[in-house]
């Protein structure tokens, strides 16, 4: 059974935050949109540019807004007629189409993972969080251990964000609220050992699963940027193969920012998976689609508010429908 399986399910309780964390994101969608094509009755180049002017202010993005309109145009070429009541079924199928050819959004693909083994014998499986400041790290880690130890899992935390005291105690009240060891060597260490340390333990404890914290960064600070791949090493020297995911945790209320950041963190360490934080009180939500259609990294999770259990396997089928259900089109 592969270690993630049991995140596949959703249940009508997640359906329901996903719908209310988006709620913001569809109004802002829908009003601006139905403002702008009120009394138009057919799809023509007006309300095509009307639409495509409501994506680029979801935060859609240029290039995905541009293959979105593209896919409608070349729909609305072939039929005779389009109805603006169509438009809603004609949005969802064209974004739907668009994220399953990048097959890279689909996460789900890689949760079939197993516990590592090295040597024959099972490892931790390790994740390493980075990500700049303030943009959920320590949060997500603690809905995933969540997660994890409510199925049944073990789990441990290592307190790598060494910068602030805060940070430290902050994880640590995480670990016990959910129930997960705890690696810490306090402030101001290095960041490295802690790491270090936290894989450590959790080989010797034979735990299923270490998350690793790390201190928020900004993406243009080289010496920063180089003190990942050092804790990165670190834990490869505990467990050959380790981290097996490096997690970055992105904002989704930065809109555009946030793919600027992707593609930069991208760029300097290797970002095996996303996490979109703060889905919920954005209109940005757009951005979503924006990240899971041009970037090569699967968004693997979606933070849908600050409970515990917030914190979702995106799943593109299920946002997009999710995103153009609840309200439907009526314009
Ligand atoms: P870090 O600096 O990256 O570790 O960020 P934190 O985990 O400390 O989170 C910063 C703030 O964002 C906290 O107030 C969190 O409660 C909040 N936050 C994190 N994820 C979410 C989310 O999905 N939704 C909402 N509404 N708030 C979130
Ligand atoms: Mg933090």
């Amino acid at each position: 059974m592969g270690l993630f399986d049991f995140l596949k399910k959703t249940t009508p309780a997640e359906t329901e935050r996903l719908d209310s964390g988006l709620t913001k994101s569809r109004q802002g969608f829908f009003t601006r949109l139905g403002r702008s094509i009120v009394g138009k009755s057919t799809v023509d180049e007006e309300v095509l540019d009307a639409l495509e002017d409501t994506l680029l202010q979801s935060d859609v993005g240029v290039d995905t807004t541009v293959k979105i309109i593209a896919r409608i145009r070349a729909h609305v070429a072939q039929a005779k007629y389009t109805s603006t009541e169509e438009l809603g079924r004609l949005l969802r199928e064209a974004i739907a189409g668009l994220l399953h050819e990048n097959r890279a959004t689909y996460a789900t693909e890689k949760l079939d993972q197993t516990r590592p083994t090295v040597a024959g014998k099972p490892v931790p499986y390790v994740i390493m969080v980075v990500g700049v400041n303030g943009v959920g790290k320590t949060t997500t880690i603690g809905k995933l251990a969540h997660r994890f130890t409510a199925a049944g899992h073990t789990v441990l935390l290592g307190a790598g964000d060494t910068f602030r005291a805060a940070a430290v105690d902050q994880l640590r009240i995480w670990a016990e609220r959910v129930g997960a060891g705890f690696a810490t060597k306090g402030m101001n260490t290095d960041p490295a050992a802690v790491a270090y340390d936290a894989v450590r333990q959790g080989l010797d404890q034979g735990v299923d699963l270490v998350i690793v914290d790390t201190a928020g960064r900004l993406h243009n600070k080289v010496p920063l940027m180089n003190e990942l791949s050092k804790i990165k090493r670190t834990m490869e020297k505990v467990v050959p193969g380790a981290p097996h995911e490096v997690l970055l945790v992105l904002d989704a209320s930065t809109g555009q920012n946030a793919l600027q950041q992707a593609k930069a963190f991208g760029e300097a360490t290797e970002v095996t998976a996303l996490a979109l934080t703060k889905l919920d009180g954005t209109a940005k939500g757009g951005v979503v689609l924006a990240i899971a259609d041009q970037l090569k990294i699967p968004v693997k999770y979606i933070g849908v508010g600050e409970q515990l259990t917030d914190l979702q396997l995106f799943d593109p089928d299920q946002f997009v429908e999710r995103f153009f259900a609840a309200e439907g089109l009526d314009l």
